[in-house]
């Protein structure tokens, strides 16, 4: 079962019950979700919305909101904040003069690290110069463009916001900045050949060299225009995905997570965070935050979100606890989407010798090309993440 999937059925509860949490004593990551796209591509499943009226220009308004309540419900001083994440959406959708105020108020409420990674998502067609400029003036070390597909006609069938010459002058801007480029492309979408793929891949990395590529296959998902399309017209994700690795790493580019892939090292610090389950303040509508093993959602819904902080009230609609066995597993399976997987003797200290004696249990019978056990760690072989879902299955 998909991790994400599994999470959704898990129990709701009301994170008045939660409070007052663990104290936070860690530099701790920050998400803020900019959830304004210009139209809704057809697969998408993401919250986000086309924004109306003044919505632009009251959103950082309303996300200081979110951050007043935090700091009241949290009652503390936060450490600094060693990652940094704005995502959506489309973040370059949010006009520079709003891009101002939004950093302002970061600047304001936050403390950061000197090293602090801070990575801004962008479009191309809505991202300007002017965006640019103001990133670089401030903290943002890293760009991540959402390209998808460097081919014009697979550009228009995904319906993306852009044509193919503003992808190519979005992705050069970036490169000229100097800031570290991350591009996300996908795969295995209808009609999709592996001659198309490899020339998007070729044409990526030869002609702009990224510094970090996510590759996501075509995932079906209910409720969206594309929900209905049956998966037999879609093609077999299993040799785009072999394909890549294959490829990418000829390139130069290391796989260290399951969909990532990057040059130099220049890993996501962000999203390690997430996989090592570290504290993470996420704000906005529909944002994921994981703090002192309590992991929430905000509301999933501008309105509902925007009443909740205006009548002083929880932004928050989802909320869960995780522990004992059940964390163990979910430290296992997040652990086992990198390259790093998880470490014997740290696993041990946290959950017990018994704990780890199961999960090797129940990773028993999944052949040694596609799991490395070593009587240091456990980690999946390059083989094992093309598989990864059936083998996280074993252990859910
Ligand atoms: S731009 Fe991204 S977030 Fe917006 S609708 Fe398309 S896929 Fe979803």
């Amino acid at each position: 079962m998909p991790f994400l999937k599994w999470m959704k059925m898990r129990k709701n509860k009301d994170l008045s019950s939660f409070f007052p949490l663990a104290k936070i004593t860690e530099p701790f990551s920050l998400y803020v979700h900019i959830p304004f796209c210009v139209r809704k591509c057809p697969y998408c499943a993401f919250y986000s919305m086309v924004p109306q009226g003044d919505l632009l220009r009251e959103y950082p308004d309303v996300l200081e909101r979110e951050i007043c309540w935090w700091m009241e419900s949290l009652g503390q001083d936060l450490p600094e904040i060693q990652t940094l994440f704005l995502g959506g959406g489309t973040p370059s959708l949010l006009p520079p003069d709003q891009w101002e105020r939004l950093i302002e108020l970061l600047e304001r409420y936050f403390r950061f690290q000197e090293t602090c990674e801070v990575s801004v998502e962008a479009n191309p067609g809505s991202l300007s110069l002017e965006h640019l400029r103001i990133w670089k003036e401030w903290r943002v070390n890293r760009i991540s463009l959402g390209i998808q597909s460097l081919a014009e006609d697979e550009i228009s069938l995904l319906q993306r916001p852009y044509s193919k010459e503003e992808a190519f002058r979005a992705l050069e801007a970036v490169k000229e900045t100097g800031l570290l480029l991350s591009t996300d492309l996908m795969f295995a979408f209808p009609g999709h050949t592996l001659r198309k793929w490899y020339h998007t891949l070729r044409e990526m990395t030869d002609h702009f060299e990224p510094d970090h590529i996510s590759c996501y296959q075509l995932v079906i998902e209910p409720g969206t225009p594309w929900g209905s399309l049956s998966p037999s017209s879609l093609p077999d994700g299993y040799p785009f995905y072999r394909f890549t690795q294959w490829y990418l790493q000829r390139k130069g580019y290391e796989q260290y997570e399951i969909s990532s892939f990057a040059r130099n090292r220049h890993f996501c610090r962000h999203n390690i965070a997430y996989w090592k389950q570290g504290n993470v303040l996420g704000l906005g509508p529909s944002a994921w935050g994981y703090l002192s093993g309590v992991r929430y959602q905000d509301h999933p819904d501008m309105e509902e979100y925007v009443n909740s902080l205006t009548e002083n009230r929880s932004p928050i609609k989802y909320t869960e606890s995780v522990e004992g066995m059940e964390k163990a597993r979910e430290t296992a399976i997040l652990a086992l989407r990198t390259k790093w997987g998880f470490d014997r003797s740290s696993f041990i200290t946290q959950f017990g010798e018994q704990s780890l004696k199961d999960i090797l249990n129940d990773l028993a019978e999944i052949p040694s090309d596609l799991i490395h056990i070593s009587p240091e760690g456990v980690s999946l072989t390059c083989k094992g993440m093309r598989v990864g879902n059936a083998i996280w299955e074993k252990i859910v």
